[in-house]
């Protein structure tokens, strides 16, 4: 799967993004309208649109906008995703990520109003690159503020949950980054059901370090 930044946006990277679309309803991870997806391309990014079903989002209904916020290519239909700055930021941070998908799936955006970050209760927490999956404080969504959040927590993180809000993974491509949101959704789903039933054991940070060496290894 190509992982290059393309420049007007190719049929073949609209199509992956729809394809993203159905996977996060497919998957649960999104419900309605709510969370949305992009990914670079020069000069900007292709986006979802805002307030349009994933099950009828069309290849041709997909937006490029610049970092800035200005529409570079539309049908001419469509609203730009109230996301949008939190897409830009985390582009702009993170020149390594190609892709953003943010979500608010039931367990991850449930930890986020408790504004619990996700600990080293498991293993696989090392899949979002660190010893833990950090919660950002609490902003209006839509805002440079939540942005702004969003792009800090990233800063160190391919994952984060937003307080009171959901969950946002990003990745090298598209289909990296769903399968972490997705990831992330089990983890706080596992969770959440060991909160209920005890005080999870944490792993140390020696356990959580070795982790994240195999995770680095695995990745080559
Ligand atoms: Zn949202």
């Amino acid at each position: 799967m190509s992982t290059a930044v393309q420049g007007l946006a190719s049929r073949d990277l609209r199509a992956r993004v729809v394809a993203a679309c159905s996977r996060m309803v497919i998957d649960d991870l999104s419900r309605g309208t709510s969370g949305n997806i992009s990914a670079r391309v020069n000069g900007g990014m292709l986006i979802t649109p805002s307030g349009v079903p994933y099950a009828e989002i069309e290849p041709g209904m997909l937006m490029v906008v610049a970092l800035d916020g200005t529409v570079l290519d539309s049908d001419g239909r469509q609203r730009v995703s109230t996301e949008w700055r939190l897409h830009a930021r985390v582009l702009e941070r993170r020149p390594d990520v190609n892709a953003i998908v943010h979500t608010h799936s039931p367990c991850a955006t449930a930890l986020a109003c408790l504004r619990r970050p996700i600990p080293a209760f498991h293993y696989m927490v090392a899949a979002a690159g660190g010893a833990d999956i950090p919660c950002t404080p609490y902003a209006t969504f839509g805002t440079d503020e939540l942005a702004g959040h969003a792009a800090d927590a990233l800063a160190g993180r391919n994952a984060c949950l937003l307080a009171n809000h959901g969950v946002v993974a990003v990745g090298r491509d598209v289909e990296t980054a769903l399968a972490l949101a997705a990831e992330i959704e089990t983890l706080a789903h596992q969770y959440t059901l060991a909160l209920q039933a005890g005080e999870p054991v944490l792993l140390t940070t020696a356990q959580m370090n070795e982790a994240l060496r195999a995770f680095a290894e695995y990745r080559k």
